[in-house]
């Protein structure tokens, strides 16, 4: 088969299959390694193969093996399906295959991405004179954000980073939670700042920093360049520091404020859930995935930032006076870390279309109430209990001891109904459940909570 045409629908088929049997696929797939590498792997043969005999070969061994995490039953890390919208247009993205460098490489890739920004600077309550930059997820994100902050608390200072680096410049202090994502410390490793460079803000009972102690801590040293890492979400309970308190105290200290909101930024796209992230319009950079609770596919983040110039100063290699005066379209890669990137703005275009702003708040609501009939129906199990306050899309459960918490994990992501991952938190071996996917339903969460239920009878 050679005819590209017939290539494409056939692939088309071939996803749709998949995404249309996905709910009652195991979820956990029997994955035997060993055949994949005999059908799959080997040296690389000297002879090419026809276009349509090598998608065949690649499906029939791998889609045995794939993990069904794009399911309405996964609730492992945090990790959204795909909406429909987003799916489509992650095809049309290959197919088009733009170079999302500026408006020269791809002026459809340039614009539809400015858009698909002040989309979601409005929807997230950000300020609207805010740069972003569209990243491969918060990791990256983090990198940028913070680089920026990097650029800036180091130019009042008097110090000159993206020429002189870091060899003999005043010391930066990084202020931030105990209960940080690690890909903060990763940032800051990859920034020369290094991970030693935290002082870690103890955490209250749910895993928010104490709004007391950031206070203390960051006026115990006034002088220094400071930035502060505050988290909206944390990856465990959800729990959210208290910006308010964090942006003045902040403020007050000519501190620069980088939020990590993976997932939970998009609390503010609720009016129900807003309050949470009361105060994040005075922050100075923020983070947030695409291809978490936005539902697009991987991998897609984005990050913001309150001070434009700080932003390109850190990435741009075009000077800071072609930024200015760039003209009607901004350059993506002025923004980012990449020079040749995938144009990922025409799937966030697509997916927040697709949503609208109402659509949007009912999937953040909906994922939470969710959330809640977990943590309810598993309270009401003999032997279960929640270790955490629900205050978003996840819950912590353990079942008496750490090594029955241990084996109820493994018991259920055998079991295949649905996917749950364990985590430690507070000294204690739990069960995380995160729901972030559009397409699961009460009947998925009476079904996985039916599983787990089976399962821990089984342990006794
Ligand atoms: C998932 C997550 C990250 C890392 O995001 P990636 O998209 O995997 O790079 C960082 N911080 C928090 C709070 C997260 O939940």
């Amino acid at each position: 088969m050679s005819n590209l045409r017939e290539l494409l629908t056939r692939t088309a088929d071939r996803v749709a299959d998949y995404r249309e049997s996905i709910a009652e696929r195991r979820v956990a797939p029997v994955a035997d390694v060993q055949r994949l590498r005999a059908e799959l792997g080997g040296p690389l043969p000297a002879e090419g193969a026809d276009a349509g005999t090598v998608l065949d070969e690649l499906a029939a061994a791998v889609e045995p093996a794939l993990m069904s995490s794009a399911g309405p039953r996964f609730f492992g890390f945090v990790v959204g399906g795909s909406l429909d919208a987003a799916v489509g247009a992650d095809i049309l993205t290959t197919g088009w295959d733009q170079l999302a460098f500026n408006v020269a490489s791809s002026p459809a890739a340039a614009l539809v991405e400015e858009i698909a920004g002040a989309w979601l600077r409005e929807s997230l309550g950000l300020p609207p004179d805010a740069s972003f930059g569209i990243v491969t997820g918060t990791q990256a994100g983090n990198t940028v954000g913070l680089a920026a902050a990097r650029h800036r608390v180091l130019e009042r200072a008097g110090w000159d980073v993206e020429r002189r680096g870091l060899h003999g410049a005043p010391r930066i202090r990084v202020v931030a939670g105990e209960e940080r994502h690690a890909t903060i410390d990763r940032s800051l490793r990859l920034l020369g700042i290094g991970a030693d460079a935290v002082e870690s803000v103890a955490t209250g009972p749910n895993g928010a920093v104490d709004p007391d102690a950031l206070v203390r801590t960051l006026e115990a040293d006034p002088d220094e360049p400071t930035i502060v890492c505050a988290q909206a979400g944390n990856v465990n309970t959800g729990a959210f520091d208290d910006l308010l308190v964090a942006c003045e105290a902040a403020r007050r200290r000519g501190a620069w404020v980088h939020v990590d909101g993976a997932f939970g930024l998009w609390a503010a796209a609720s009016p129900a859930f807003e309050h949470l992230v009361a105060g994040r319009e005075a922050a100075d950079s923020w983070v947030v995935d695409g291809h978490k609770w936005l539902n697009l596919p991987y991998d897609s983040g984005f990050v913001f930032c309150a001070d434009p110039d700080a932003h390109a100063a850190s990435m741009s290699y075009t000077a800071a006076y072609l930024v200015q005066g760039e003209g009607p379209v901004r350059a993506p890669a002025d923004y980012v870390p990449e020079s040749s990137r995938r144009a990922r703005g025409f799937v966030t275009w697509a997916a927040l279309r697709e949503l609208g702003r109402d659509g949007l708040a009912t999937l953040v609501e909906r994922c939470c109430a969710l959330a809640r009939r977990f943590a309810e129906q598993l309270e009401a199990i003999d032997g279960a209990t929640i270790a955490n306050d629900v205050v978003l899309n996840q819950v912590l459960v353990g079942f008496g001891d750490d090594g029955r918490t241990e084996r109820v994990i493994e018991g259920i992501q055998r079991d295949g109904t649905c996917w749950m991952g364990g985590t430690t938190w507070h000294e204690r071996r739990l069960m995380r459940i995160a729901v972030s996917n559009w397409t699961t339903t009460e009947a998925d969460v009476d079904r996985s909570v039916e599983a787990i239920r089976r399962v821990l009878a089984s342990q006794s």
